[in-house]
């Protein structure tokens, strides 16, 4: 079993012909929904952020999930990827960091720093990041860098909050 950190986000409404779920509908149906994939989930609040790099979008919201996966990064990452597609994420019709109903990223996978063509991780935008870092400090707050072990506190004193609000807790 190996120890993961997803970093979740959501902007945008979900509505079909089934069904009208707002961003903090779709984020506590992810939850739900990893917790049949990771075991042990603990999940911090919901932030609310300003979006970063696409800035003419909704505010986002944003949380962290810690728990533990039985099976390889890259199956990881397909059933996340079923999880966003199964809550209306088709990237073929996105803009790049514009508006989505879920994104889900692995932002840490135990120790193991991966780089392939589908993953990098840690994931590389994580110190850049106040909507990562104050989720995950929160669930996690002596977690620190792989490899160099600077806690992530300090990585976060330096950028500072960016405007990160807690909004609150959707899940369980
Ligand atoms: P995005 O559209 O920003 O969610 O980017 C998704 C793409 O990033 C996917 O096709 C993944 O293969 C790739 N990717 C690389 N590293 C990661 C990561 N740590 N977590 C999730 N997706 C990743």
């Amino acid at each position: 079993m190996t120890p993961v950190v997803l970093g979740l986000g959501s902007n945008r409404a979900l509505s079909n012909d089934r069904a009208a779920l707002s961003p903090c509908d779709v984020l506590a149906l992810a939850c739900k929904a990893l917790s049949d994939v990771l075991s042990g989930l603990t999940v911090s609040s919901v932030y609310l952020t300003k979006p970063m790099y696409v800035t003419d979008q909704n505010d986002f919201y944003n949380m962290a999930v810690f728990g533990f996966y039985d099976g390889t990064p890259e199956s990881l990452l397909e059933k996340t990827q079923a999880i966003e597609a199964a809550y209306g994420r088709d990237r073929s019709k996105e803009i790049r960091n514009g508006p989505r109903s879920l994104d889900i990223d692995i932002e840490l996978f135990g120790n193991e720093q991966i780089d392939t063509e589908k993953l990098l991780v840690p994931h590389p935008r994580i110190y850049e990041r106040a909507f990562v870092l104050v989720p995950l400090l929160e669930i996690l707050p002596d977690s620190a860098d792989i490899p160099s072990r600077e806690p992530f506190e300090k990585a976060l004193k330096s950028i500072g909050m960016q405007g990160v609000q807690k909004y609150g807790r959707i899940f369980p």
